[in-house]
């Protein structure tokens, strides 16, 4: 598998060395671990991770995913998507069966489904057909990779994620409709409503 790399991270404090895809300039650091150390709380060390999290947590792309988008490395996280669609091409074969080479496509195992029950909707997100991969971000079947933000502040209306960001490496069209610009992007649409946007499967 590709292996990303990550930064390790202490807290000048002391303590366990976690894993982060960056470690910033300045303002605050989210590790892989979950944990956020606040601004010059932190220093970039060269030395391995210790944080057994951190390291698990290293071995999952989608959590790697998760904290790239969260650090805005949407650049990073769409060469990432760009590298797994190229391996998933089916140019693995198992050869069987003797003399005759009988090739059959390998069957890669369907990605477990998370734990949690996926709620309806999340915010501007209609979640019907969605894959959660990570903190707020969703990928649909034909592999548009939607970013959610959460408001600080929650709202009145419950809406307190809000479309961020879309990645999409096929075919997308912007159109102008009274309301604002609809983007269809793959098999994913983003509407204008009144006080933001829609984000959902496109209607068959
Ligand atoms: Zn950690």
């Amino acid at each position: 598998m590709h292996k990303v790399r990550l930064e390790s991270v202490r807290r000048k404090s002391g303590g366990r060395i976690h894993l982060t895809p960056r470690v910033p300039q300045a303002g605050p650091v989210t590790t892989l671990c979950g944990q956020t150390l606040a601004d010059s709380s932190y220093a970039a060390v060269s030395d391995d991770p210790d944080c057994t999290n951190c390291i698990r947590r290293s071995n999952d792309p989608a959590r790697i995913s998760g904290a790239f988008f969260a650090q805005e490395e949407g650049s990073e996280l769409l060469r990432l998507s760009l590298e797994q669609a190229q391996s998933r091409k089916p140019n693995l074969r198992v050869i069987s069966g003797h003399g005759a080479e009988r090739e059959k496509p390998v069957v890669w195992p369907a990605a477990k489904p998370p734990p949690e029950v996926v709620p309806d909707r999340v915010g501007e997100l209609v979640t019907r057909g969605f894959k959660p991969s990570g903190e707020g971000v969703w990928r649909s079947p034909q592999g548009v990779i939607v970013k959610m933000r959460k408001h600080l502040r929650p709202r009145s209306d419950g809406k307190d994620w809000r479309f961020a960001e879309l990645v999409f490496e096929g075919s997308v069209v912007a159109t102008r409709i009274e309301a604002g610009i609809r983007i269809r992007a793959g098999d994913v649409e983003v509407n204008p409503t009144d006080d933001g946007v829609e984000v959902q499967l496109k209607k068959k």
